[in-house]
Formats: C-alpha cells, sequence, structure tokens
C-alpha cells in the first residue's frame, strides 16, 4: 500500500483530524542512513508527526523540526514543504535500546527529554515562525502533542508508532492527530479520551493492514475526510547545491582542500548521497570567490 495522509472532520464531536501512514518512506530513509530500530522509530514518529502537522496550515510552506533532547540520538531534524515530500536524519542512527518490562523499543530514552522541540516555519516571509517548547518524555507523540497545546493554544491528541521485524525492516508506520476546535465541549472531550484509551495502537493497525481513513473510522464513526495526499521520502540535494556550500566554507578552506587533499568529498546529511569534487572543480569554485 502506498504511503499517505488524510485530514477531515468531525462535526458531531467538534474536532479535526489527521491520519497517514509512512511505512514506505520510512523503510527508504532507513535504508540511505542505516537506523537501528530505535533510531527508525524515533524518526517514523517525528516523520509521521511532521507531515501531519505541514497539512495543518492551508499554505504549502518550508517546515523544519529540530529535536534535541540531550540523548544518544542526538540531533533529530525533518524538513517538509507541505507536499507530500519529506527528508529527515538522526545525528547517531546506530542507536537500539528497548523496555525491560514490555520489549518495546525504548525511543524516549534514545531521544532524551532534556532538551527542546524546535519548528521552524518559512512562509516566505523575511524572517521564518520560530516555536519552541520543552521535551516531556522524548517519546515523541507526547512532545508535539505539548508543542500543539502551548505554542499554538490547540489541544491535541497525537499518536505516532512504528514496528520493525528482527532484520531491522519497517513493518508499520503512521499516526493519527486528533486536535479540539473553540466549540468542543466537555463531552466531545470525554468522547475523545474514550476512544483514544479504547483504540489499539496506531503501529499495530497499520501493521494489520489498516488504512489512515479506516483509523479514523474507528475513532469516528462518522468522520468525513476533505483531503487526500500522497507521502514520499526524498531529497532534494544536488552537485549545484553542494557546490554552492563548498563556496561558503571560504578561500583558505577551499585552497587547503585543493593542496592537501586534492579534491573533496560531501556528504549529504538528509539522505547520504555522496558528491566527488576534483581538484580541477575546487580550482573553478576558488575563482568564483
Ligand atoms: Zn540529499
Amino acid at each position: 500500500m502506498k504511503d499517505y495522509l488524510v485530514r477531515g472532520i468531525v462535526n458531531s464531536k467538534n474536532c479535526r483530524v489527521f491520519a497517514c501512514q509512512t511505512t514506505n518512506l520510512l523503510e527508504e530513509a532507513r535504508k540511505h542512513h542505516n537506523f537501528w530500530p530505535t533510531a527508525s522509530a524515533a524518526m517514523g514518529r517525528m516523520m509521521s508527526a511532521t507531515l501531519m502537522m505541514a497539512k495543518m496550515n492551508k499554505n504549502e510552506e518550508k517546515m523544519t523540526v529540530v529535536i534535541n533532547g540531550g540523548g544518544p540520538i542526538g540531533t533529530m531534524m525533518c524538513v517538509t514543504k507541505g507536499d507530500g515530500k519529506i527528508k529527515g536524519f538522526v545525528a547517531n542512527p546506530e542507536v537500539h535500546y528497548t523496555y525491560n518490562d514490555t520489549g518495546k523499543l525504548a525511543v524516549g530514552v534514545a531521544v532524551g527529554n532534556q532538551g527542546t522541540l524546535q519548528v521552524i516555519r518559512d512562509m516566505g516571509l523575511k524572517e521564518p515562525f520560530t516555536g519552541s517548547v520543552p521535551l516531556q518524555t522524548g517519546e515523541i507523540g507526547d512532545d508535539f502533542s505539548y508543542y500543539f497545546a502551548v505554542s499554538e493554544q490547540t489541544p491535541s491528541v497525537v499518536s505516532v508508532g512504528v514496528l520493525v521485524n528482527d532484520t531491522n525492516e519497517i513493518l508499520s508506520s503512521g499516526g493519527f492527530i486528533i486536535q479540539l476546535l473553540p466549540e468542543a465541549t466537555e463531552e466531545d472531550i470525554a468522547y475523545i479520551e474514550e476512544a483514544v484509551k479504547n483504540c489499539p495502537p496506531v503501529s499495530k493497525l497499520i501493521n494489520e493492514g489498516k488504512t489512515p481513513e479506516e483509523i479514523l473510522k474507528l475513532l469516528f464513526s462518522d468522520v468525513e475526510i476533505t483531503e487526500h495526499q500522497d507521502l514520499f521520502f526524498e531529497c532534494d540535494c544536488s552537485k549545484e547545491k553542494m557546490a554552492s556550500a563548498l563556496i561558503t566554507v571560504g578561500k583558505d578552506e577551499l585552497q587547503a582542500m585543493i593542496d592537501e587533499d586534492h579534491g573533496a568529498q560531501l556528504c549529504c546529511q538528509f539522505c547520504n548521497a555522496k558528491y566527488d569534487f576534483s581538484e580541477n572543480e575546487l580550482k573553478e569554485l576558488l575563482n568564483k570567490i
């Protein structure tokens, strides 16, 4: 099944809803980055939440999410432009922890909870909008939920999950978000709390073949789907962009690369693509400065 997300509205319960499946794009990201299972789970949860958040705005805009909780995984970053394409990386992909009692992937341990979740939205204006909140648990879903409550004053339920098999391949990845509209009543809130409590883990539902629409229907029988978007892992790096980056390192650095290394290799941190620059290419760049 293709990866996609849906957006919908539940008029009877005064909330708007999002759900997505990101299994294939996470598997693609895993192959590029060689994520160990807990890193896959952390990145998959983050990508699902970021893609759904990007769909909350009417206009397509560049959205960057950065999480750094002081844990062994280091800085995590995701970038999307609201077009369904996402790229991302973690500083240390080789992390794997499980909780002793449940055997579940210990995302909160890998990420840590001494740090922030930061959202940078570039709407093409002079200054991008930046919002930041302290991490709650490092389990990602809780942290996004806290971000929506504090930074956007929107009470939200964020449920994101990932299942990985014995050989580290991604079995399922995805999630849902429920956001209360201002008209929501105490009864609506009570209904939503109960529905979420009774809902099986979203990674399990996706692994069983449930679609994003079916997951939302489990929670709200009368959900009305208003939007549908295909999702992909895609990086927009190129040799030209890498060359521009090389120019910004400055004359002395470039000269050193020419004299000492007789060339340079740059690696895209978002997709691990390698770009080689020969001595002559570096000299051409040097002449442009
Ligand atoms: Zn790239």
